[in-house]
Formats: C-alpha cells, structure tokens, sequence
C-alpha cells in the first residue's frame, strides 16, 4: 500500500524523533472528521512496543496509522500496549481494533477514566439526563434544553461510529511510573478537560505528553457534570457532587508551572518548545474568561439581585446559537462561576423554583 495515500490529510503522517533526545519516540499524525483535525498519537520504540493514544476508529486513520508504523518497520499487531491520555474518541477511537489485530494488548488509562473507556457510549444515556438537570439548575429554558439534549442525543450516535469501548487493563493514578526496557514514564493526573485526563513525563529529557490538556495552537475546553453520588450533606444549597473541570484545570495548570519542562508533545498543534509560555497562555486564557464573566454578572446587576448561569451565558453571547453553540460556552461560564465562588468573589444560592443564583460579594 502507498504510505499515506488512503488518508484525506494533506502532510506526513510520521514525524521521527519530534525530541532528538528521546530518539526512541515518533509522532504519528491520523486524520479525524472533526474540526479539531488531525491527532497526533505517539509510538514509543521501546518494550514492550507502546502507542499513547490511537486516533479515531475509521478506514482513513486505521490506514495512516498502519503506514506510519510500517515506515518505522512495525505493523499494527505489533503494537502491545496503549496508554490512553483519556477517553475522547480521537484518543481511544481505535484501541479495540488494535486488540484485535495482535496477540496481546494491555490499555492503561486513568482510574476515573475507566468507566468511560469501556462504556464508552452505552452510559451516555444518562449523561444526557444528568445534562439536562444541570442546566435546568443554572437556569436555561426547557425549550432549549430540550434541543440540546436531541443534539447531544445525534452527536453520541456519530461518537459512537468513530470509537469503540475497549476494557482497561491497567488503571493508574497520579506519580504511577509505566515501565519500558529503557525507560520510564511518570503518571500526572492533569483534570480539566476529562476528570480523568493524564499526563505522562519522561524525566531525563523533561518531555510531557500531553494529550488536549495543553496543545500546540488551542486551549481545551473544560467539562462539567454531575459526579454519581448523594448530595453533600454539609452544603447548605444540597448540590448533586459535581466535577468541576474548570477549577482543576486552572489548579493542574499551577502545578505544572512549578516544575520545568523543556518540550511539550500535545495531540494536537504539533511540538510545544517552549512549555512554560504554552502553560502560561492557557492560564491567561481562562483568566481573561474569569474576568469577562465577572464583568458580565455586574452589568447583570448581580451586587443588587440573583443572576443565573444562562443570563450570564445570554449578555456575553448574544449572537451564539443557543442548541449548537451552547454547551461549551455554558461549561466555561458554570466553569468560571466556580472559580469565582471559590475565591469568595460571588455567593450562590438557591432561587425558589430550585435554580442555582449568584450573587457578587
Ligand atoms: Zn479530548
């Protein structure tokens, strides 16, 4: 087969060597559908022979996947372990398929990522009920939440063709190390995005894969849901437990500021060679979001009275369409909120009709 030629991506799919120090590690770029484009998964050369995530489940990534390992002179059974970055299609996409194709394959991901990693769209039904009850609490319209959830609905389906569940065989946790012949990774448990996002560093080059927790040219978006579990008996407002991506993601963020690292390998936006300036960029980004939801709630007039989420939502976007281009704005205005909330700089609490509303302090 021609190396490349099945895949709809312009550019190599391998890149060698992306740390000339760390010789023994190539990027792979695989095409996706989505917007984001392609993702970069990384081979490394070592024992036992490890891929760090494995692009989406569909013919032109299997194919620029199946080219990129045979330039380096492996085929896809080759392949006997996968470490997952977290559970997004684009990263656990084609794990199962590579299961079967050899005669062994272990997969480690986050301890909090297993249950997506295996039931990767069946549980997703509740996810959509959860969804909605957390944004009927923050105040957005029964109307709009029920698009919302038809579209989330049709976005699982289309999820669902592109990645399949596979079962976790190792599950690992912050300050774990992963093992080769010849070197070893370091576990950071990096939340924000994913609850369970993880990080892998290989100390004598100080590189740091990091999956969508910072990249080359963006900055994730970080999630936000209901956690299972009853509501916590010492909050007065009865909240269901909740992870807040937002609040971790800024505090993962701090963390890896304090350490040094000389290169950062991100899934998307090719090599990160100045990883403190990348850290800082994503931290200004959320900071500048902070502020903005800040100003929003006192244009609101929220010193004077309650504001909910969605009126911030509605007077900092006024021109976003509410179904398509709501939940990621919505996740980042509920994210700041809590930021705001924990440096005591609004109070919450609960309106009659059972929504959330804040106030500024
Ligand atoms: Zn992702």
């Amino acid at each position: 087969m021609a190396k490349g030629s099945e895949t709809a991506q312009a550019g190599p799919v391998l890149r060698r060597a992306p740390v000339p120090a760390l010789g023994c590690v190539h990027q792979l770029v695989l095409p996706t559908p989505w917007e984001v484009g392609p993702v970069q998964i990384y081979l490394v050369e070592s024992e036992p022979l490890t891929l760090i995530d494995t692009g989406v489940r569909d013919a032109p990534s299997w194919s620029a996947l199946d080219a990129g390992l045979e330039q380096i002179g492996y085929g896809v059974e080759d392949v006997r372990r996968v470490v997952l970055t977290h559970f997004h299609g684009d990263h656990l996409g084609q794990t199962q398929r590579l299961r079967e194709a050899g005669p062994g394959l272990e997969v480690l991901a986050h301890e909090l990522e297993v249950e997506s990693v295996e039931n990767f769209a069946e549980g997703r039904s509740e996810d959509i009920e959860a969804a909605a009850a957390l944004l009927r609490e923050h105040g957005v319209p029964g109307d709009v939440i029920a698009r919302q959830s038809e579209m989330r609905r049709r976005w699982i389906a289309e999820d669902a063709a592109l990645c399949e569940s596979t079962r976790v065989d190792r599950a690992v946790r912050d300050g774990e190390r992963i093992g080769f012949k010849d070197l070893e990774l370091e576990v950071i448990h990096a939340p924000g995005h994913t609850a369970g996002h993880l990080l892998l560093h290989e100390p004598r080059t100080r590189t740091l894969f990091t999956g969508d927790h910072l990249m080359g040219e963006a900055v994730p978006f970080t999630e936000t849901y209901y956690e299972p579990g009853a509501p916590d008996p010492h909050d007065p407002l009865a909240r269901r437990p909740r992870f807040r991506g937002l609040a971790g993601y800024l505090a993962s963020l701090r963390d890896l500021r304090r350490r040094a690292f000389d290169t950062i390998l991100p899934a998307h936006g090719g090599v990160v060679d100045r990883p403190a300036r990348c850290i800082d960029d994503a931290i200004l980004f959320y900071e500048v979001r902070v502020q903005r939801v800040l100003r929003a709630l006192e244009k609101l007039g929220a010193s004077r009275h309650e504001t909910t989420a969605w009126q911030v939502w509605e007077s900092l976007f006024p021109k976003a369409d509410p179904v398509t281009q709501m939940t990621k704005r919505m996740m980042m205005v509920i994210g700041a909120l809590d930021v705001l909330e924990d440096a005591a700089r609004v109070a919450v609490s609960r309106s009659a009709g059972g929504r959330l509303v804040y106030r500024i302090v």
